[in-house]
């Protein structure tokens, strides 16, 4: 049975490193190149599978070479490919990511295949929105596909949990199946006009985004941890004292281990807490996907 069940996007990212970013025009050399999974949905699957969660990921890739990769990522890391689609009309999703010595970057996303993922995709896998207790979700793909999924989940009484970026105008009928909205504080502020910057301020976001329907908000604070608000209780979890070596990632850390804490019956506060944790041995390690935590390394914290 899925405890965890995913509708996003998945992302080769090409990472190279160079002394300065190249300007329009230039060519620059580069070093260190890496190819690796990436995409919000690839990696908040892999965090939750890391945790131990059976996740099934609908995403759609090209029949390509980073498409391959894709396919042995999955199987290496867990994660269900029964409705992983293929397609010759596009290629699998990319990041062109060039780093400067400076830890400045530029990058060129192009979602390929999985921006083409439609609602009718989405529905093929309605067996799996009766079974899966929690649906996950983010913005890289089309909104047809993200508001199908809210609709089936929300059908069948499952929980959902939209993690809205990147920032995009959000129709009132989606927020109002959404059980758990997790923002960072730019995506708050880009929600609300509210800038994010302290408790008072994360209350005063939070508020905004529950008269429009949302359930409950965690605005996720960086290493300050996260702020929760619904309308019976309100917390905020400190962030953990680690050092950090790369953050990107964080928020998909931090919401595929609440996704997979929340399926287990967790009650909010504790999931929050581990997810936090979660997501602070995150940005211990350089990359996304392969930076996630495991469990027995929450104990450890
Ligand atoms: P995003 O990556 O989407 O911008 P945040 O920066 O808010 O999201 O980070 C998400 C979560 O990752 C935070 O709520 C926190 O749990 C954890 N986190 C991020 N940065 C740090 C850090 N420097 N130290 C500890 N935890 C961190």
């Amino acid at each position: 049975m899925p405890d965890v069940l995913i509708v996003g996007s998945y992302i080769t990212d090409l990472t190279a490193r160079t002394a300065a970013l190249p300007k329009p025009g230039e060519t620059v050399i580069g070093t260190d190149f890496q190819t690796g999974p990436g995409g919000k949905g690839g990696n908040q699957a892999a965090a939750a599978a890391r945790l131990g969660s059976e996740v099934v990921f609908v995403t759609k890739i090209g029949r390509d070479a980073f498409g391959e990769q894709a396919k042995h990522h999955f199987m290496k890391e867990g994660i269900a490919d029964t409705y992983i689609i293929e397609t010759e009309e596009a290629p699998t999703g990319t990041a062109l990511i060039a780093v400067d010595d400076k830890g400045e970057n530029m990058i060129v996303v192009t979602p390929g295949a999985c921006g083409h993922l439609s609602a009718g995709e989405v529905e093929q896998a309605e067996k799996v929105f009766e079974e899966a207790p929690v649906l996950l979700l983010q913005l890289e793909t089309g909104m047809g596909a993200v508001e199908k999924a809210a609709e089936l989940a929300f059908r069948k009484g499952a929980e959902i949990i939209l993690n809205p970026a990147p920032y995009r105008e959000l129709p009132d009928r989606l927020l109002q199946k959404v059980t758990y909205l997790t923002p960072n504080e730019t995506e708050a502020e880009e929600m609300t006009g509210v800038a994010v910057t302290d408790k008072d301020s994360a209350e005063k976001a939070a508020a905004i985004l529950l008269s429009r329907g949302v359930s409950t908000v965690i605005i996720t604070l960086g290493r300050k941890g996260c702020f929760v608000m619904n309308n019976y209780e309100k917390f905020t979890v400190s962030g953990e004292p680690v050092k950090a070596v790369d953050t990107t990632g964080a928020g998909d850390a931090f919401n595929g281990a609440l996704a997979h804490f929340i399926s287990t019956g967790m009650e909010l506060h504790e999931a929050c807490l581990l997810a936090n944790r979660a997501a602070a041995v995150s940005v211990t390690r350089t990359g996304t996907a392969p930076a996630m935590a495991r469990l027995e390394e929450l104990k450890r914290l």
